[in-house]
């Protein structure tokens, strides 16, 4: 058997020939083969003959091999089988390519022990940063609630993406300079748009009645779990003692760490813009036709919140 130092990637002949210890039609009783370095597959129209000057073999699918006295040379797969002992040039492909990813995993995984700490740090900073705002949400969520038809029109907010829509109805003067028939006098326009509307989606099942539900939530329990059950646990003996076999699902869960702690600064960004007090403030722009004292007191809470002009205003 032998070992590939580094995958070569061999996609024309120039790959090949270009090496320096490259030799066309070498004597394999003169210069014993000692060790493939790569692997080959070329379309027909680049088929070739057979390095060894004893085979010449026309072919299409191929190793580039290395001599014990240090020359190259490439050979037919039906020469690789024969002088290598192997099982096929396809099972030796794949047996290549085996080896290479799992190089490639071996050194992700080390990469990422090496900064488990400041990913443990991430995730503990964005818990906390979580925690606090999904408790502000729920608490302008529950108010929003406490009011039904306050409830209501910030659901048609949520539906139209956190755009606040209120009817006006054009002054006689405004709507005769506009040239409006009396009938085409009250129209709906935006007169806010909330931002971070990613922190607050809506669920919106037929039937059901649709309420207000916060992905920052999900995020938070995911983020807790993840680190608990894979960055606290993924240790330089855990990785010593996960076999071949199992290193790609654990690739795969240091990978899913990683996006969902990009996704959890995402979620922190909107919901602080979401939380800002001039964005609240918009809530109190919400248009209702009738608004009881209970709604008042509500949208009253969000109307405080919008900054006073400060001094030269
Ligand atoms: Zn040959």
């Amino acid at each position: 058997m032998h070992e590939f130092d580094e995958p070569l990637a061999l996609s024309c002949h120039e790959d090949i020939t270009s090496r320096p210890q490259w030799r066309d039609g070498l004597d394999p009783t003169e210069h014993r083969l000692q060790q493939i370095l790569g692997d080959y597959e070329f379309p027909k129209a680049l088929e070739w003959a057979c390095g060894l000057s004893t085979c010449r073999q026309i072919h299409q699918r191929g190793f580039l091999v290395r001599t014990e006295d240090g020359l190259e040379t490439h050979i037919g797969n039906v020469c690789g089988v024969k002088h290598f002992h192997l099982v096929s040039w396809e099972a030796e492909r794949s047996r290549y390519r085996r080896a290479k990813e799992d190089a490639e995993l071996r050194l992700y995984l080390e990469q990422a022990l090496a900064e488990r700490d400041t990913l443990a740090a991430q995730a503990r900073g964005r818990i906390q940063a979580l925690e606090g705002l999904v408790q502000q949400l729920r608490e302008v969520l529950e108010r929003l609630a406490r009011d039904p038809d306050v409830h209501r029109v910030f659901m048609e907010a949520l539906r139209a993406g956190g755009a606040i829509r209120k009817a006006r109805t054009l002054s006689e003067e405004e709507a005769d300079s506009r040239g409006l028939p009396p009938g085409r006098r009250t129209f709906t326009e935006t007169v806010a748009q909330l931002e971070g509307m990613s922190a607050v989606q809506m669920v919106a099942r037929p039937g059901a009645q649709q309420r207000p539900w916060l992905p920052s939530a999900i995020l938070l329990g995911q983020l807790r779990e993840m680190l608990n059950s894979t960055l606290l646990r993924f240790t330089r003996e855990r990785l010593a003692a996960t076999r071949v076999k199992d290193r790609p699902a654990l690739s795969a869960e240091i990978r899913q760490v990683r996006e969902t702690l990009a996704g959890a600064a995402t979620s922190v960004e909107d919901a602080q813009r979401f939380l800002a007090p001039e964005n609240l403030y918009k809530l109190s722009l919400l248009d209702l036709r009738h608004v009881s004292g209970r709604a008042g007191k509500v949208l009253n809470h969000f109307a405080r919140l919008a900054q006073p002009p400060g001094p030269g205003d």
